[in-house]
């Protein structure tokens, strides 16, 4: 599964409180944030009412990515949720998404998808749609800029995927001739900027042994930069992120093993262990080596100042190092994940604790369940990598708001 990029307007949602807040002395605006973020905090955490949701709204996917943690669902049953199901659970939320992040496999499989986030714009049930897909979906360009002449409220993002140069990408993604595919639909979306105000795309890519600390023989060029560079110059794309890769058994700490999500690599094709051994021992950064790539794309310029990004991977690090809860984590009360099972988690790390179906589709009525309750009493001392719910909860924390609104970074 593909993360979608985060975006930064999510952190102030009211772009004139984060302009005073620059303009003030940081001894001044520190001074306001201890003051007010606690109650901020409060407010969240005793009205649950999501303001990110993860919808994985397919498990179908087309391509087979050597870093897929959500391998063991793919395709595996026939799942995906229909429209009708969609809108009830939707039209349950009492006040607008921040962002609706859509996900799966691969979100363009399902056929209800346009039309669903067509009924979120109607309803303006969230101000931000955020869509991750592979770009390897024939005719991607005709159905985004179908849904994107009929939006009127929503701002749409799409963030596509790319793991390496064309033979990296394909080999890695299973897909033959889909980074050719994914690189026209990227040009398209360049046009589409030009004539839509309410849509952005970027790309995001995994760091990867493969592409992260490979280097060209010629030049000693790393893969990386050499995508990057290709992506910003030759393609136009505006901006790019970048995740590690999940594994769920290397980078979730102190989560008790009976809610510990299910997800993770698969073993590696042929080995007889089948255990100890997974793909991401090939693909997987160590420690090292991520905070080498960090140090790497920080000076490099790729991340220009996009301090969220860079901050987060810091953190990343940080939590993997020490195994740690450096920031508090609000998942369960701030964002939830919705499968296509109907099943509901606090986040993608741990197993569901609930189903829609049990609710009548009420999502707020299952997020204020004894059931939520219980299991955000369990979750509130674990940590993880997670590069949303990190983000999600950075959004929360005292001391980051605190480095974010004095960074001169920005
Ligand atoms: S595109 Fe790749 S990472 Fe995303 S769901 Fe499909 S197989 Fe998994
Ligand atoms: S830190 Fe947050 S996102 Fe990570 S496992 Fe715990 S509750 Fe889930």
């Amino acid at each position: 599964m593909d993360m979608s990029r985060y975006n930064l307007s999510d952190y102030a949602s009211r772009k004139k409180i984060e302009y005073i807040l620059r303009k003030l002395p940081n001894i001044i605006s520190n001074i306001l944030i201890d003051l007010v973020n606690p109650i901020r905090k409060k407010i969240v955490i005793n009205n649950i009412h999501p303001k990110w949701i993860t919808l994985f709204i397919t498990n179908f996917c087309s391509a087979r990515c050597e870093h897929c943690f959500y391998s063991k669902e793919l395709n595996n049953k026939v799942e995906e949720l229909n429209l009708e199901n969609l809108k009830k659970i939707f039209s349950s939320l009492k006040k607008p998404l921040n962002t609706l992040r859509v996900t799966g496999g691969e979100p363009f499989l399902n056929k209800n998808l346009e039309n669903f986030i067509i009924f979120i714009d109607q309803y303006k049930l969230s101000k931000k749609v955020s869509i991750t897909t592979h770009g390897m979906i024939p005719k991607l360009d005709e159905r985004v800029k179908n849904m994107l002449q009929k939006l009127k409220y929503v701002h749409l993002h799409i963030g596509v995927s790319l793991d390496g140069l064309n033979e990296t990408h394909d080999a890695f993604r299973k897909i033959k001739n889909g980074f050719n595919l994914a690189i026209k639909h990227l040009s398209d979306f360049r046009n589409f900027t030009d004539h839509y105000k309410r849509f952005t795309f970027s790309t995001t890519t995994s760091l990867i042994r493969k592409i992260s600390i490979k280097k060209n023989k010629d030049d000693e060029t790393l893969e990386l930069f050499e995508l990057l560079k290709y992506l910003k110059k030759e393609v136009g794309v505006p901006s790019v992120g970048f995740d590690h890769i999940r594994t769920i058994k290397d980078d979730v700490f102190n989560v008790p093993n009976e809610i510990l999500s299910d997800f993770g690599l698969p073993p590696k094709k042929n080995d007889a262990t089948k255990i100890k051994h997974t793909r991401a021992d090939d693909v997987q950064l160590s420690i090292n080596e991520i905070e080498e790539v960090n140090n790497e794309l920080n000076k490099s310029g790729f991340l220009g100042n996009d301090y969220l990004t860079i901050r987060r991977l810091e953190i990343e690090h940080e939590i993997l190092n020490t195994k740690k809860r450096i920031v508090d984590c609000l998942a369960g009360y701030i964002d939830c994940v919705i499968y296509p099972s109907l099943d509901v988690s606090v986040c993608e790390s741990t197993k569901p604790f609930a189903n829609l179906n049990s609710f009548n589709f009420n999502l707020l009525k299952l997020l204020n369940s004894d059931d939520a309750i219980e299991r955000r009493k369990i979750t509130n001392k674990c940590s993880c990598t997670h590069p949303c719910h990190l983000s999600d909860s950075m959004a929360y924390d005292t001391k980051f708001l605190k480095e974010y609104f004095s960074s001169k970074r920005l």
